[in-house]
């Protein structure tokens, strides 16, 4: 886990309300939120409220948070598209990775189809 402060991560901000966040789930592990600009109909972020960088970080530290960010999306794309979804951890700058607390893209529904890969 990195000490970065609060202030330099968004989505601890977003988490402690900070920041607004259109939140479709909490619990005492995870808080998930639309993103801010969705690619698909459903994009839903699934952000753990302990800050790891990335997923691979997050795998290492706590498989058991990783089974639970993939438990909630599975929930979200139940409740959304049809219980079927893509999940994207982009990691690393050089991917598209913007903010550096692991969270998950939920994708579905209309508009997202293989061949966007
Ligand atoms: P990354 O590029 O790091 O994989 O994903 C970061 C995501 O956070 C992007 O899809 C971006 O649209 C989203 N995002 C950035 N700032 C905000 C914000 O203030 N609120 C929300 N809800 N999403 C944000």
């Amino acid at each position: 886990m990195s000490e970065a402060p609060r202030e330099e991560d968004l989505f601890l901000r977003i988490i402690a309300g900070e920041v607004p966040a259109d939140v479709v789930h909490s619990d005492d592990v995870v808080v998930a939120f639309r993103d801010i600009a969705p690619k698909a109909a459903t994009h839903v972020l699934v952000v753990p409220r302990t800050r790891y960088p990335d997923v691979t970080a997050l795998a290492a530290a706590s498989p058991q948070t990783l089974a639970h960010v993939v438990a909630v999306a599975q929930r979200i794309a139940d409740a959304e598209c049809g219980g079927q979804f893509r999940l994207v951890f982009n990691t690393g700058a050089a991917v598209g990775q913007t903010v550096f607390h692991v969270h998950a893209h939920v994708l579905g529904g209309e508009g997202l189809s293989f061949t966007d890969l």
